[in-house]
């Protein structure tokens, strides 16, 4: 017979947020597939449980998923846990669900701590309709294009963010999405953890020198209500941002306005005639 998947949420900060049920589950695991297996051995040692651990992270989780699922349909019972917080949440293991519901693999979840509803709850701002974005991309194309998309987005918006990083999505989310309230929760859970409630403008300017530690995650308040009905993208906005991006990517001020243009739907010629204009 087969056996089971059972994700299992693990502390994001305290180890006193893993619950008895996860301490039972962990333990009758036939073995543990496991992001880091050195974070998750500490974890284990921690709790006086020894278990054969597995590793499951992103760059090798399409062929260890296939082994995975192998081995639970032989019978073995799989726990799958990240290095903090729920699996599948922002970190690999959405596609080992996948993966098991695809095969029809019973799959079973511990809940446990995830930053991002904990920020949110903390956060003052909004709770009754949220979108959680997930970490912004590197890349500044799809970076750009993800955040223009969320300009009119009414509810409240949650990010994760590394602290190196945030510098840079602060400013950009002040760019795109205009001066609005943000609460930063650091470090939840643990020793240094604080909300700091804010606006976008105050974040930047607070942390535009670095000095950003810990992990974060970002509340932003929706879009109010004039610019979410319908209020789309002005060209003299596209053009102040085909200017910063031809700046960010040394793009020449046409190739920027073609990129703006894709983006917004907007015309490439009007976009270009505006940019020449302002600058
Ligand atoms: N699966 C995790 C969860 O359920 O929250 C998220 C994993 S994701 C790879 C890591 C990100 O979560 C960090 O970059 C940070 O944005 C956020 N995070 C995790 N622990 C946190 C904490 N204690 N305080 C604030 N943010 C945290």
């Amino acid at each position: 017979m087969s056996g089971t998947l059972t994700i299992v949420g693990t502390p994001i900060g305290n180890l006193g947020d893993l619950s008895p049920r996860a301490v039972e589950a962990l333990e009758a695991a036939d073995f543990i597939a496991a992001e880091d297996t050195r974070v998750t051995l500490g974890l284990l040692n921690h709790f006086g449980i020894k278990k054969p651990l597995v590793s499951y992270y992103e760059h090798n989780k399409r062929g260890r998923g296939e082994q995975l699922c192998a081995r639970i349909e032989a019978g073995e019972n799989c726990v799958l846990v990240s290095d903090a917080g729920m699996p599948a949440i922002s970190d690999p293991g959405e596609d080992l669900v996948a993966q098991c519901a695809a095969r029809g693999i019973r799959v079973v979840a511990v809940p446990g701590p995830t930053a991002m509803a904990t920020a949110l709850a903390l956060s003052g701002l909004p709770t009754g309709r949220f979108t959680f974005e997930g970490f912004l991309s590197m890349n500044k194309k799809s970076r750009r294009e993800h955040l223009l998309s969320l300009r009119d987005e009414r509810r409240t918006m949650v990010f994760y963010e590394a602290p190196h990083k945030l510098p840079a999505t602060l400013r950009d989310l002040l760019d795109v999405l205009g001066d609005r309230r943000v609460a930063l929760a650091r470090e939840l859970t643990k020793v240094h953890e604080e909300v700091i409630r804010t606006t976008l403008a105050e974040a930047a300017a607070r942390y535009a020198d670095g000095g950003a530690r810990g992990e974060f995650v970002l509340v932003i308040e929706g879009a109010p209500e004039a610019a979410a009905q319908g209020e789309a993208v002005t060209v003299e906005d596209a053009a102040a941002l085909a200017l910063a991006l031809a700046a960010e990517e040394n793009l020449s001020p046409s190739e920027a306005a073609k990129r703006l243009a894709a983006e917004t739907g907007l015309r490439k010629s009007e976009i270009y005639h505006a940019m020449n204009q302002k600058g």
